[in-house]
């Protein structure tokens, strides 16, 4: 095998299993900072995409990445603000969006939905270390934030990656983070979290409603509209396609393998793993 394509199928690998890579995660990769829109700002590196938005009375979080990277998080915050982290509004339970809650608590508000909570609370993500922090404000259906005249709203659309996914809007950017309702190229439906691939369309279909053009995703590049729309679709190729074969009695292996071909679902991949087994329960 090459040197370059050995280096694609690791960033393969890794993009895929970004979200699970919590507890095997043993050192910080250097976080980086760019402007997505005016006082909106995305620091990438190290676990799920945080959004730093800069207000005159402070700053609004979206998600702070594992417990090692808070220091950094700090850090590239301080290059655009001297003001500091007021709120952190998480997206879902997982520790590479959470780890940075238990140093944010004493001195920011972290909000998340009420299931994100109850997740971490229930160490529905196993084997995570350190202990994750939850939440102390929920919401079940949406909630906001104002803080120095910016508005930041926050709600629980459906099931999807998991049962406690808050999509993030700034109305007056016309920009969401959607934690990992879209992350990478192909989902991965946490089961044990409570997601699902059925409900996984609708919620994003009802989150399209809202009124954006630009979409910070969990993990990978800033998009657009059109960009969270083929996501979408591709999302219900995939269900469609895995529910054909399961309606035709196959079996796991062999939808493994079709998912594997035609999704990316490679046989040690997190969607191997974490997803198809429970895949092939709820399309039955
Ligand atoms: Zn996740």
């Amino acid at each position: 095998m090459s040197r370059t394509l050995f280096a694609r199928l690791c960033a393969a690998a890794l993009l895929f299993t970004g979200c699970w890579i919590a507890y095997t995660q043993t050192q910080a990769q250097p976080l980086t900072l760019s402007k997505v829109k005016e006082d909106l700002y995305l620091i990438e590196g190290d676990g799920g995409n945080v959004a730093v938005y800069v207000t005159s009375e402070g700053v609004i979080l979206v998600d702070d990445k594992f417990e090692q990277d808070h220091d950094a998080i700090v850090a590239q915050v301080k290059s655009v603000t001297p003001l500091p982290v007021k709120y952190v509004l998480s997206t879902h339970h997982h520790s590479d969006h959470t780890g940075g809650n238990a140093k944010f608590l004493p001195t920011a508000e972290i909000i998340s939905t009420a299931n994100a909570r109850a997740n971490i609370v229930n160490h529905a993500q196993p084997n995570v270390a350190p202990e994750l922090a939850p939440a102390r404000v929920t919401f079940t259906e949406e909630t906001a934030v104002f803080l120095g005249g910016k508005e930041v709203r926050a709600r629980y659309f459906g099931r999807g990656h998991t049962n406690g996914d808050a999509v993030v809007y700034f109305p007056a950017l016309r920009t969401i983070h959607t934690g990992d309702l879209m992350a990478g190229t192909t989902p991965l439906i946490d089961y044990r979290g409570g997601g699902s691939v059925v409900e996984w369309t609708k919620t994003l279909d009802a989150a399209m409603k809202w009124d954006f053009d630009t979409v910070i995703p969990g993990h990978g590049a800033v998009t657009t509209k059109a960009g969270l729309l083929t996501y979408n679709n591709n999302i219900a190729k995939l269900r469609d396609r895995a529910a054909g074969l399961i309606h035709q009695g196959k079996s796991q292996e062999d939808v493994g393998k079709v998912m594997a071909a035609e999704f990316g679902w490679g046989p040690k991949s997190m969607q191997a793993q974490w997803s198809l087994p429970g895949m092939m329960t709820e399309l039955k």
